[in-house]
């Protein structure tokens, strides 16, 4: 583990600061000693951890807080707030720890942080139900370091169904998989370079967003649904999809360490049931698509042998002892996910000429904005008429839904 980086790809860090004080920047300093939970600085030296990608999250309002979105997700945009609260956090977190954690946004970028003997210090996005129905947002983010988007959690969104949380889900409103609006993002994430995480989704999201992406589609911390039947987990048909081949994604799928994912039950889950997932992936979608997501801090527990950030070693022993040579396991490690930064790289750099995408959420009633001040005095002249003689918003759908305009 000192000669390649391990990288685990999903770390809820920054949602246990936000949740530990009033002023959750004043928490900051203590995760350089101790820290409730999964992850600290010294777990994560003592686990010989490379890199993390850190999340952006804000809870699903109408599952968590009881306010609902309403039936076209134009309810609550408090969560946009929040999650500019929680980067702001993850860049003080690295700006405050420079002796062990160092900002990296590509595959140069984390051998350079490992080189130096930090942290390779990446952010997530975890859901798109509080980006504000924007494509807007999700540019801005990208522009802020975001690397990767996952795009749901565990509600729908103006974007594209979830998998639920585990228990029964009323299906999507909009339909079982990406929305037309969805659609529209799936080729804006390729444009900016972020990678599509589709850990969350409805396995209809899945396809739909395989189909489209013109770049590897990752899944951030997920297992194998054939070793554990969970809709958290990747089904065989959409894994036969993944690897290397013609008509092939070269995506990757990233194990995750939560206990009710991984089975047969959640008290008896263990290291070796994590290696039985990767295994069983790898089976399918070959070795050079594996990698290694925890899910730390997201989680009330890891399972037996890995149960905070202290203990991935156990994880490689496990795999040396299934027979694994070290080629592999520097793969699984972090050598695959840097390919397939890479590969998402190259896919931004052919699409720079292309322009961003202009589409707006359907159901929005805001647009075209419609204030000018008391009296309209806030327009120039030509403006106001123009504004004064358009449609209404309301005739404008209508005669939309007729295909008149
Ligand atoms: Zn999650």
């Amino acid at each position: 583990m000192s000669e390649s980086p391990l990288i685990d790809t999903h770390v809820d860090l920054p949602q246990i600061i936000r949740g530990l004080g009033r002023r959750p920047l004043d928490v900051i300093p203590d995760l350089a000693t101790r820290l409730p939970g999964h992850v600290d600085i010294p777990k994560m030296r003592e686990g010989h951890l490379g890199g993390a990608f850190f999340t952006v999250w804000a809870p699903c309002a109408d599952q968590f807080l009881d306010q609902p979105y309403g039936k076209d997700f134009l309810g609550m945009s408090e969560g946009l707030r929040d999650s500019l609260e929680v980067l702001d956090i993850i860049k003080n977190m690295i700006k405050q720890h420079p002796d062990h954690m160092q900002a990296a946004h590509s595959s140069a970028d984390i051998r350079a942080a490992f080189a130096s003997g930090k942290i390779a210090s990446l952010i997530g996005i975890e859901g798109t139900h509080f980006l504000g129905n924007s494509l807007s947002t999700v540019r801005l983010f990208a522009e802020m370091g975001v690397r990767y988007l996952t795009l749901t959690h565990t509600c729908h969104s103006s974007f594209a169904a979830s998998s639920g949380g585990g228990g029964y889900m009323e299906p999507s409103n909009h339909g079982p998989g990406l929305t037309d609006f969805g659609q529209e993002l799936i080729p804006e994430l390729n444009r900016l370079g972020v990678m599509i995480d589709l850990s969350h989704t409805s396995d209809q999201t899945m396809k739909d967003s395989i189909k489209l992406s013109k770049a590897p589609v990752v899944w951030t911390h997920a297992g194998a649904r054939a070793i554990q039947d969970h809709p958290r987990n990747v089904p065989d048909d959409v894994l036969k999809l993944i690897g290397d081949g013609p008509g092939k994604n070269p995506g990757i799928i990233l194990s995750v360490f939560y206990p009710v994912f991984i089975g047969p039950t959640p008290e008896t889950a263990n290291v070796s049931r994590v290696a039985d997932h990767i295994e069983h992936v790898a089976s399918i979608v070959g070795r050079t698509h594996v990698g290694i997501a925890s899910d730390f801090d997201g989680m009330y527990a890891g399972v037996h042998g890995l149960e905070d950030a202290s203990k991935y070693p156990n994880l490689i022993v496990e795999l040396l002892a299934r027979g694994w040579n070290d080629t592999e396991v520097y793969n699984v490690m972090g050598e695959n996910l840097m390919r397939v930064m890479d590969e998402v790289d190259k896919v931004k750099v052919r699409m720079k000429d292309q322009l961003p995408s202009s589409a707006i959420w359907e159901k929005r009633p805001d647009l075209p904005a419609n204030w000018g001040g008391p009296e309209q005095a806030d327009l120039p002249l030509e403006v106001r008429d123009l504004v004064n003689s358009r449609l209404k918003h309301d005739e404008l759908i209508f005669k939309d839904q007729l295909g008149i305009i």
